[in-house]
């Protein structure tokens, strides 16, 4: 990682949020003692408001905020729809799924509980 990159991270994170997330008995994951890659993160679109706490927690940039893809916004349920139009369409993508090491801070920081980890194998 570059030092630019390496600033934007730093910039990205909430110490508060992280704070909170890594005390929290949500946490799941294997505390970034995992290999890059070995699991990866899933977001549910029916849940997920686009909040970014995963962004604000994540130490290895897993996450970005953008708008949710028509096809997966078509393919939920009414409710979910109404919720995910309502929040402004916003949702998490997962850029860079490999870089994830498990810390668990993601799951435990999401306020909708949209986040799951899961073996990438
Ligand atoms: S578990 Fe979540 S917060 Fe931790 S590295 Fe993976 S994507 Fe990032």
């Amino acid at each position: 990682m570059s030092d630019a990159e390496s600033n934007t991270r730093q910039s990205r994170l909430d110490p508060d949020k992280v704070s909170r997330a890594s005390l929290s008995p949500r946490r799941v994951g294997e505390r970034c003692g995992a290999a890059p890659g070995a699991y990866r993160p899933s977001v549910d679109p029916g849940r997920c408001e686009g909040k970014a706490d995963c962004v604000a927690v994540c130490p290895h940039d897993v996450f970005e905020i953008g708008r949710i893809d028509d096809s997966v916004y078509r393919a939920l349920p009414l409710r979910a729809r109404f919720k995910v139009w309502a929040h402004g369409k916003k949702t998490a993508h997962i850029p860079h799924a490999d870089a994830c090491q498990a810390c668990g801070l993601c799951v435990a920081a999401c306020p909708e509980n949209a986040i799951t980890l899961v073996c990438a194998d």
